[in-house]
Parts: structure tokens; C-alpha cells; sequence
């Protein structure tokens, strides 16, 4: 292993998350800010090119997963060939998109030869709710494309479900339903404050009562840590009659039980910021030496530099919510 990516508290990074658009078909409330947001243009984004070249720079360096997101990943025209060209980089690992499923059912013929891992994002099993939460009428397409993921034989899908009181908490048991018999990993994500995003402590319903209300149906057994060091995961023993679910649970306490000092991530935004922290304003422009000639360690050494300046942990959530950064669909999740 190389330990070129260390940063200053001996953390190794080996994750890469690439954010390919800050487009999005969706418009989910928790993501996006209330008021109008101004997408870049298309030449303020990385290339296809310029992404696969930093992509080799930092798996050369050490980078081993790479996860496509955005915005919506599938929204940005081409990926598909996008994708084949970082699967195929010698050293990478693992190749996951994160994705909000509304165009999987189109797009996984050309994609899934060369994708190890899905996450999908959905926080409602119902259509008003999601129209309400996403601003789009697309819970149908969802659905299939999750159908579609398990059909190609999926063994690893992860579905992504940011739980907010008042909103969705109501349906945490029927997301424990979801995978009684199929393959998937539910994870609950706590809200986390991004500017404008109407996070509130009240909206936050941390690990502990997430847990207490699985209990009621399920007796929760907890999965050795190593499967992920940022999510507390656990099988599914139904109380009434004992079944085993085949999937799992599992929660991201980001709020109430930080990860922070196992982080191995960094970010790139679309338009080629590298971000050392999702909760940090620092940023560090990347784009800039592509285009003006800069050589593959200039590259190297802007992941350098981000990685000197990647704080410790994240501040506290108010202090987060006071922060004038990007918002959410702006960083990629
Ligand atoms: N469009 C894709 C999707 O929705 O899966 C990829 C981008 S999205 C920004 C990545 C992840 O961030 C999603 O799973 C989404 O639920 C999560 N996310 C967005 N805003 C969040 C928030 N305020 N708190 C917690 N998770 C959030
Ligand atoms: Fe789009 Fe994903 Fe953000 Fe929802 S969470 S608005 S699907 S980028």
C-alpha cells in the first residue's frame, strides 16, 4: 500500500469520491437550497478526459475505491463511457456509483459489466410523500431500477435513507420490511445541516431512537465493524416468529457518533475542487492546474495539500449549519 495519501493525524486515504455534475432530476429538499440554484456551465466541469487522469494520478498514489455521484450521476450525458475508462484503471478496487435510481433501468445495460456497487437513495415507499420530498413524481422509475439492480444479481446494494422526525420516521419499519427478502443493505443516514437545506436538531433523530424502533418488530444483531468503519450494521431476527432477513440494516450516525478519526475519503466536485472534508469549507482547485499545464505531480500535489489541511473532525452541527459552504448536491454526498 502506498502512503502517499497521509494525512497529518495518520490517516491513509484510499477512498475517492467524484462528483460528476451538480445537475440533479430530482430536487430533494434535504439537498438542494429552497431558493433557485445556478448550475455550472458545461465547460466549468471536468472533462471525461481530465477526470480519468486525476482519477489514475490518485489510484497511483494509493486510491483503491473510486464512487461516482453528483448531483445525479446518470443525469450527466455520456457517463457511460465515462465509467468503463475508471474501471479499468490499474490498482482500482472497487467501482461504485451512488445514484437516485430514476434512469437506472435505461442505463444498467451499458454500465453494470463495469460497476461493483450500488447505492441508491430513497427515503418513502410512498408517492405523495416522495413527490413532496423530491419535488418529482418518479417513485415508479425508482422502484424499477432497484428491481433492475437485483435482477442482474446485485448481491450489495445499499439503500440510502436520510431519516428526518416528523417526515420518514414513520416508515422505518417498512424499510426493515424491504429487506426481509431481498439483498439489501438499508441505511439509515442521520440529517445532516448543509446551507439552506432547513435542518433543525428537531428534524435529527439520532442512532439510539432509530434503533429503539426497529426493536419493536426485530431483534437486532450487530455485525462485526470491519463490513464498513462508518456504519453500524446489524442482521434482522424477526421477534414474532424468528425469521432471518436476508439483508440487512444498518445506521450512519454522522451527527450523534461522528467517524471522522477513520476517515480514509476525499472529494473532487465536478468542476475539480478537491475537498478534504464533506463538512469543511476548504477546497482546493484542481481544475486550475489541469488547465494551465500542470504535470501529474502538480496534480498530486494539490491531494498533498488538501490532505496537509484536513481538519481532525467536523465542527458541531450548529457550527456546521453557520458555515456558508456548498450545499449538498453542490459536494456529491
Ligand atoms: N443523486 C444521487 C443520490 O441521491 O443518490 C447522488 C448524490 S446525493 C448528494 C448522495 C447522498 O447524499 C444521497 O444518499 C443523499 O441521500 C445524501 N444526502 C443528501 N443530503 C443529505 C443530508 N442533508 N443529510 C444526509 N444525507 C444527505
Ligand atoms: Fe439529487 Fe441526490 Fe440531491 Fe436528491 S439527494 S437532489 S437525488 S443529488
Amino acid at each position: 500500500m502506498s502512503t502517499t495519501l497521509v494525512d497529518r493525524f495518520g490517516r491513509q486515504h484510499t477512498y475517492l469520491r467524484i462528483s460528476v455534475t451538480d445537475r440533479c432530476n430530482l430536487r430533494c429538499l434535504y439537498c438542494m437550497p429552497g431558493e433557485d440554484i445556478v448550475w455550472k456551465r458545461r465547460e466549468e466541469l471536468l472533462t471525461f478526459e481530465e477526470i480519468e487522469r486525476v482519477t489514475k494520478i490518485a489510484v497511483d498514489a494509493g486510491i483503491r475505491k473510486v464512487r461516482l455521484t453528483g448531483g445525479e450521476p446518470f443525469a450527466r450525458a455520456g457517463i457511460e463511457k465515462l465509467i468503463p475508462r475508471i474501471k479499468s484503471l490499474l490498482g482500482l478496487e472497487t467501482l461504485a456509483v451512488t445514484t437516485n435510481a430514476v434512469l437506472l433501468k435505461e442505463k444498467l445495460p451499458a454500465v453494470h459489466p463495469f460497476v461493483d456497487a450500488f447505492n441508491v437513495s430513497l427515503d418513502t415507499f410512498k408517492r405523495d410523500k416522495f413527490r413532496e420530498l423530491t419535488g418529482r413524481d418518479k417513485l415508479a422509475e425508482v422502484m424499477e431500477g432497484i428491481e433492475a439492480l437485483l435482477i442482474r444479481g446485485y448481491q450489495n446494494l445499499k439503500l440510502n435513507v436520510v431519516v428526518m422526525k416528523g417526515i420518514n420516521d414513520d416508515e422505518l419499519l417498512d424499510f426493515a420490511r424491504f429487506a426481509e427478502e431481498r439483498p439489501i443493505a438499508v441505511r439509515f443516514i442521520e440529517f445532516m445541516p448543509f446551507a439552506g437545506n432547513q435542518w433543525s436538531q428537531g428534524k435529527l433523530l439520532p442512532m439510539a431512537d432509530i434503533v429503539r424502533e426497529l426493536e419493536k418488530e426485530y431483534q437486532l444483531q450487530a455485525i462485526p465493524e470491519e463490513r464498513s468503519p462508518i456504519s453500524r450494521d446489524f442482521r434482522l431476527a424477526r421477534k414474532r416468529d424468528g425469521f432471518q432477513s436476508r439483508g440487512s440494516i444498518g445506521i450512519i450516525a454522522s451527527m450523534s457518533a461522528p467517524f471522522c478519526s477513520s476517515c480514509s475519503r476525499l472529494r473532487m466536485t465536478a468542476e475539480g475542487k478537491i475537498m478534504p472534508c464533506l463538512h469543511s469549507p476548504l477546497e482546493f482547485d484542481l481544475r486550475k492546474v489541469l488547465r494551465s499545464g500542470g504535470s501529474d505531480v502538480d496534480i498530486l500535489n494539490v491531494f498533498l495539500q488538501a490532505l496537509g489541511e484536513k481538519p481532525e473532525e467536523h465542527p458541531p452541527a450548529e457550527e456546521m449549519m453557520a458555515q456558508a459552504g456548498r450545499v449538498m448536491i453542490q459536494i456529491g454526498g
